[in-house]
């Protein structure tokens, strides 16, 4: 009964969700300055009749909202970041809103407003069904920058969770039953002396050269660091002019692996690389953690559960009209990259996937990419799925993205999402099977006695003004 109810209140009320994720998707903020987002559902769950707690580990952004009384307590995750240069509006070509504007080209106006749909639908019916329990929204900023969930997990926000429920906005229907890499995102700044270029050399000591060196040094580990692990850098200060020595240098760096202990020991070996560099230069080079996430922990009990609820939500389904635009987005989109995403849900034809798929052997395998999602593994068990919200072929990050995300297909996607997590969210508060006890067994033995420790330095405070 009490899941008829959830899915009839949601299909009733879908309209105002898709129009608070639409508000966002109009509003695009990136990491740590997302007030428009987090100010607008605040006052939607509050207006619910839920307790906001603001300013969560002292960023202005950042807030949980609760409902409800004692155990269990069920925290739903969301995000609303965008992301700089990715404005577009949601047509099949190219146009910016605004040039070089920000956009939500990794649909987090969809993530954080299914949690807050979800969240809402299982209020409703806890009220009219006397169900127990705490519910919570976790209004979580800065997701691209990959810090804001450390931040609030290293004040301890999430440690009385009994289970965490969480989604990403993709390109098929699928329970995420795989890890993702554990990362850290470090700057060095070199510092050297400054001369003029061509009368006097000889006096300066060059920043640029360091983080030349360092580079180059860093590229030749990469045949010594293990399969699937990542080194990327970008150069944000490589100084002013050509005639001028540069006395600074940044250099920015994500290590990515298969688990912490692999990425520790890559960063240890990248210091190295950054005081042989120093020391080559006669420069001086200090560093700054920016961020450094667990890989993420699947849970096979919370997977199946997610699974078995996502297949009681019925069939997502999309108009002639969605089909045909995504059709126009995917004729952007190189064939390739297309058939290489339809490959990983079985069709070849389909670009807007409705079937639902769950993998469970990829427990034990790991996607390449990473998120700060992935501390709350750490800290209780979690469960995750992705729904259709774009074509397969279009690449997270780009202009299609955000496009899509600000298109019914997004819409759609997010009610899926939605569905799915209020169903499972109910499961947990009745303790259905006693869902609750095997997946904190699971989760206890996967942890293998290591506590969760956030990676950021507590010196390190969250990077807002
Ligand atoms: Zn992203
Ligand atoms: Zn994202």
């Amino acid at each position: 009964m009490g899941k008829k109810t959830i899915l009839q209140w949601l299909d009733e009320h879908n309209v105002e969700f898709t129009e608070i994720a639409q508000k966002i998707w109009d509003h695009p903020q990136i990491a740590y300055k997302e007030t428009y987002a987090s100010d607008l559902q605040k006052s939607v769950l509050h207006e619910k009749g839920f307790t906001i707690t603001s300013s969560v580990a002292g960023i202005p952004t950042a807030f949980v909202a609760e409902f409800g009384s004692g155990t269990p307590i069920i925290g739903l995750m969301g995000e609303y970041d965008a992301l700089p240069g990715l404005s577009q509006k949601a047509s099949a070509i190219k146009e910016e809103v605004v040039l070089d504007g920000p956009g939500h080209g990794c649909g987090h106006n969809l993530l954080g407003t299914a949690g807050v749909e979800a969240v809402i639908a299982l209020k409703e019916t806890m009220a009219m069904e006397n169900v127990s329990g705490t519910i919570r929204y976790y209004g979580c900023p800065a997701e691209e920058v990959l810090s804001g969930k450390t931040f609030m997990a290293r004040e301890g926000v999430f440690d009385d969770l009994d289970c965490a429920l969480t989604w990403h906005p993709g390109k098929s229907n699928i329970v995420v039953n795989m890890s993702m890499q554990a990362m850290v995102s470090i700057k060095y700044h070199f510092k050297g002396i400054t001369a003029h270029a061509a009368a006097a050399p000889h006096a300066g000591r060059s920043a640029l050269d360091a983080v030349e060196l360092m580079n180059t040094g860093s590229n030749y580990l990469r045949e010594h660091i293990l399969d699937g692990s990542r080194i990327h850098y970008v150069i944000t200060n490589g100084g002013l002019a050509p005639n001028i020595v540069p006395e600074d240098a940044t250099v920015w760096y994500y290590l990515r692996a298969s688990s912490r202990e692999h990425v520790e020991d890559m960063l240890r070996r990248v210091n190295k690389i950054a005081e042989g560099s120093a020391l080559m230069t006669e420069t001086k080079v200090s560093s700054e953690i920016i961020a450094n996430v667990y890989e993420m922990l699947p849970n096979n009990t919370i997977s199946e559960v997610m699974l078995e609820n996502m297949n009681e939500c019925g069939v997502l389904e999309f108009t002639q009209d969605e089909q045909n635009f995504a059709q126009e987005i995917v004729n952007t989109i190189d064939p390739g990259v297309v058939r290489n995403d339809q490959k990983i849900t079985g069709g070849t034809e389909v670009i807007l996937p409705v079937k639902n798929f769950y993998f469970p052997h990829m427990k034990g395998t790991t996607g390449a990419g990473s998120s700060d999602v992935a501390d709350i593994s750490w800290i209780a068990p979690m469960g995750m799925v992705t729904t259709t919200c774009a074509p397969a072929g279009v690449q997270f990050h780009s202009w299609q993205a955000t496009a899509s995300f600000g298109s019914s297909i997004g819409y759609k996607g997010m009610h899926f999402a939605a569905k799915t997590m209020a169903l499972t969210g109910y499961d947990l508060l009745i303790n259905k099977n006693s869902i609750l006890e095997k997946a904190k067994k699971e989760f206890l033995e996967d942890i293998d006695g290591k506590p969760y420790k956030a990676g950021i330095p507590n010196e390190v405070k969250p990077p807002v003004q």
